[in-house]
């Protein structure tokens, strides 16, 4: 298996020292809450997840940048698809838009949060390469 490089492991949830663990318990549709389940530390390398008390607080920067994305890219679409859309329908629409989005853009927005503070180690991430 080829190594991970720093986007890659990020935008597929893993572990940003060792590129390998996921950060991420496996969560289920049918149990919403399981979806924001995430590991204290990595089961690979065992790096810890939260550094520091409240560290995710600045994940919420980044999920807002990531929300603002898909709004206007809602926005857009629908100004393509019904260009006489009510404002309503616009508010509805972006509703929608963050409900089905919010596992995607909470994981995601935690996963660059640690990647811009955690280093990768090579010495953790090739222990599984020849
Ligand atoms: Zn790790």
């Amino acid at each position: 298996m080829s190594q991970r490089n720093w986007l890659s492991s990020m935008l597929t949830l893993r572990c940003p020292k060792c590129r390998k663990g996921p950060l991420f318990q496996s969560g289920q549709i049918s149990r919403p809450g399981s979806l924001f389940s995430m590991h204290s530390a990595c089961p690979h390398c065992k790096q810890s997840f939260e550094p520091e008390p409240g560290f995710y607080f600045g994940a919420m920067f980044v999920s807002y940048g990531i929300n603002t994305a898909l709004f206007i890219t809602a926005w857009v679409a629908l100004l393509f698809i019904y260009p006489n859309y009510s404002l309503g329908l616009l508010l509805g629409i972006l509703v929608v838009v963050v409900l089905l989005s919010l596992p995607f853009s909470f994981r995601l927005s935690r996963s660059i949060w640690l990647a811009l503070f955690v280093r990768f180690d090579s010495s953790t991430g090739n222990t599984g390469n020849p």
